[in-house]
């Protein structure tokens, strides 16, 4: 039988792209535009088609109301975004965005695509994680494993360069910060550390640009929120121009007045101080849980677009006291890294000697109290499994009751490194019923088991319980239920897709333009000739034309097949 295709994909935060292991080798997907970046932009037009990609890209200022992009900071909350009058939460918009790359790459590899790698920031939580689950599943792809971006970053660079090295990831997106430490040997990617902030990327440097622009105009301040996006694009554009030049210009016309600014070198530095600040604990972190010193690293390798900024490598040069190396291209790193995973995941003979090894991030635990005599004091945190254990891992931890009589055990579970469970994120709650006992005699095992995906699985066993009972964590907060799954499905069913966009139609178009390759003289001209009219009935959404011109173009196409033309 043969082996299903898995395409590896980067879900970002500001571009996606997809990649597949063929021939041995990670090759990036291109778009139906031919480009192998697709913007992480979703959006609808005024007959409420859906747009995605560089088009609503390019109307993110023009139709602000009916264009979202950066959704993925939102996955796995209940934050509503609106595309005009609909609403949708960020697992929808990426469901749309995921099926555009889907359908996309289905055209390019000429067949159906149901089983995908997907990269995840390595700090994302079980919730946010489950949400890019779900987003797969409602676009109709089995997200089969889940890869860490930096994780994914480093393999790409691990099979560039494989001998035994170590290093360290330094992944800067537009709206994440990752860092990885790895050791590489005998055919191991092994990563040691992991660390980060998932509320720290390019976008937050554009954020503070927009901000020192409002200080230069704080009449601007009050002003209407198309007027944001339109500074947030002009604050981007200027952030980008100085990873070239040491000034950039930008003005902007707005309510029959114009505006204008000139932002220089020293002035991004000093508004990004923040923010630099924060590239440095991570990577302290990441290196202190690995037991290495910086001696010990053979290269920094950055990775993600916002590290495109000179601010940002003069940082990191800083930080590391050497040059970082850019040997990949930082917006396609993480894809690369994703579709040899794939070829990995199909047991690909290329790479089946290589292992990946990867750590969870972050320590899991549960909430426990505290005994002061007879005083009880609850909110403690008891981590079960600590911050860079190896996966995957499965861990028990045994527990007392505290109560006389106490008929229930509520498990409370908690993600973070904080010693009360306030200062850590709350990931769900489940409860089991235990027979009534007297304070402490009942023991309850709890086991904690983290997958290769960073997906955690609870069960829990009281001492003289026949079977171990297998919980679904209930009462996550930002977690899609069934029923919620079942309703978005229906929803995005019900989003029409442009005519120009649908399957069908670009399937068509493309046996057309294959067939005219073929053709010379006049078969050739009358083939051209079809695809225009059909081309331009589709733009021209007449359902009636796109019709009979489709019917033409099939005829014209079936005759040739059939040999009734030369
Ligand atoms: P990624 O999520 O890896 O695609 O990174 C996107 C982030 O990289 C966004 O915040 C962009 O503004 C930023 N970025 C891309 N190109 C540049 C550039 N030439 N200079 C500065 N930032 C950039």
């Amino acid at each position: 039988m043969a082996i299903e295709q898995v395409i590896g994909i980067d879900l970002g935060t500001t571009n996606s792209a997809v990649c597949v292991w063929q021939k041995g080798q990670a090759v990036l997907v291109p778009n139906k535009w031919g480009e192998v970046l697709t913007p992480s932009v979703v959006g609808l037009d005024e007959q409420a088609n859906l747009i995605i990609g560089r088009p609503a890209r390019e109307r993110l200022q023009s139709h602000h109301a009916l264009t979202q992009a950066s959704f993925k900071r939102y996955m796995g909350t209940e934050v509503s975004l609106a595309l005009g009058s609909r609403q949708f939460r960020a697992e929808e918009l990426s469901a749309l965005l995921l099926r555009q790359l889907k359908e996309d790459a289905e055209s390019w590899l000429g067949q159906k695509l149901t089983q995908a790698v997907i990269t995840v920031p390595a700090y994302f939580n079980d919730v946010q994680r489950r949400a890019v689950k779900n987003a797969a599943r409602l676009a109709g792809l089995d997200a089969i494993r889940l890869l860490n971006e930096p994780t994914a970053a480093s393999l790409a660079f691990g099979l560039l360069e494989n001998r035994e090295q170590k290093y360290l990831t330094f992944d800067l997106g537009g709206g994440t910060f990752d860092v990885s430490v790895i050791d590489m040997f005998e055919g191991v990617v092994e990563v040691r550390a992991s660390s980060g902030d998932i509320r720290l990327g390019g976008d937050d440097f554009s954020q503070a640009i927009v901000q020192w622009m409002l200080s230069q105009h704080p009449e601007l301040k009050s002003a209407q929120a198309g007027l944001a996006a339109a500074l947030l694009a002009k604050a981007e554009s200027m952030k980008q121009m100085l990873s070239h030049a040491t000034e950039a210009k930008a003005s902007l016309e707005w309510a029959g007045r114009q505006w204008s600014w000139t932002f220089t070198e020293a002035q991004l530095a000093e508004c990004s101080q923040p923010l630099l600040m924060r590239l440095q604990r991570p990577v302290q972190q990441a290196l202190h849980d690995a037991r290495f010193s910086l001696q010990d690293l053979d290269h920094i390798l950055l990775v993600g677009g916002a590290t495109r900024m000179p601010l940002v490598r003069q940082t990191v040069a800083r930080l590391f006291g050497r040059f970082p190396r850019h040997d990949l291209n930082p917006d396609e790193a993480v894809a690369l890294g994703a579709g040899i995973q794939a070829g990995m995941v199909m047991a690909d003979a290329a790479v089946e000697d290589i292992i990946l090894t990867d750590v969870m991030p972050f320590s899991l635990g549960i909430e426990v109290v505290k005994r002061h005599g007879n005083q009880i004091e609850p909110g403690f945190f008891l981590p079960l499994i600590e911050r860079n254990t190896f996966l995957p891992v499965s861990k028990t931890e045994t527990l007392n009751t505290v109560s006389d009589n106490q008929t229930c055990v509520l498990l409370k579970i908690y993600q973070g490194e904080g010693r009360r469970v306030q200062d850590n994120v709350f990931l769900g709650e489940m409860s089991i019923d235990v027979p009534p006992r007297p304070a402490g005699e009942l023991t309850v095992d709890v086991r904690f088991t983290y997958t290769l995906d960073g997906l955690l699985e609870v069960e829990c066993r009281y001492d003289g319980s026949p079977v171990i009972a297998r919980l679904v964590i209930e009462k996550v907060p930002g977690q899609m239920s069934e029923e919620q799954i079942a309703a978005s499905l229906q929803k995005l069913a019900d989003i029409k897709q442009h005519p120009r966009d649908r399957q069908e139609n670009r399937e068509l178009l493309a046996r057309c333009s294959r067939l005219y390759e073929r053709l010379l003289g006049d078969e050739r001209a009358w083939m051209d000739r079809l695809t225009t009219a059909f081309e331009q009935a589709l733009e021209g959404q007449d359902l009636r034309r796109i019709a009979s011109s489709r019917e033409d173009a099939e005829h014209f196409l079936q005759q040739y097949k059939e040999g009734l033309l030369p």
